[in-house]
């Protein structure tokens, strides 16, 4: 039979596999990475989640980018955000992220934020409203420059 933290692991590498190329995150991928930044009615928010100063917004306080128009978190908008991003990390590595590694089974505990969003209800993921809107020329270019940055500051 499998084990909870088979479960974890399965559901998750089959949502985040799917579709990180093109210009922009596929719709899954940006509900699990709304479902992991901002939790919902039965998850907590991430304790990194900060709310800007200067925008209607948040950003993510751990990854070191700070407040800034490009570094918005934005799950249901008309401008192309940090979460539409196809190549995004996360500090946490959380589903969704294209870092995304599985809840550790020493820790795995069904009240971890990880663990709760790795074994989230497919048909209740689909109904996380998002937008997916297309990148700007210089929005594009923002965004390669930061996922070659990403990529080259990944552990091996
Ligand atoms: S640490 Fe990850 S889950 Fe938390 S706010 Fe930052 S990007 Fe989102």
């Amino acid at each position: 039979m499998i084990n909870f933290f088979e479960k974890c692991i399965n559901f998750s590498m089959s949502l985040a596999s799917k579709g990180f190329m093109g210009k922009k995150a596929s719709a899954d991928a940006k509900r699990l990475r709304a479902l992991s930044c901002f939790g919902n009615d039965a998850i907590s928010p991430c304790p990194h989640l900060m709310k800007s100063k200067h925008f209607d917004s948040h950003y993510c306080g751990a990854c070191g980018c700070g407040d800034k128009p490009h570094t918005q978190l934005t799950v249901k908008g008309e401008k192309y955000g940090k979460l539409d991003y196809p190549y995004l990390t996360c500090p946490l590595k959380m589903p969704g992220f294209s870092n995304y590694s599985p809840a550790d089974p020493r820790e795995v505990s069904e009240n971890s934020r990880k663990c709760q969003i790795e074994v989230y209800d497919v048909i209740r993921l689909q109904e996380i409203e998002v937008t997916s809107p297309d990148p700007s020329e210089e929005e594009y270019m923002v965004f390669q420059k930061l996922s070659k940055l990403g990529k080259s500051t990944q552990p091996k």
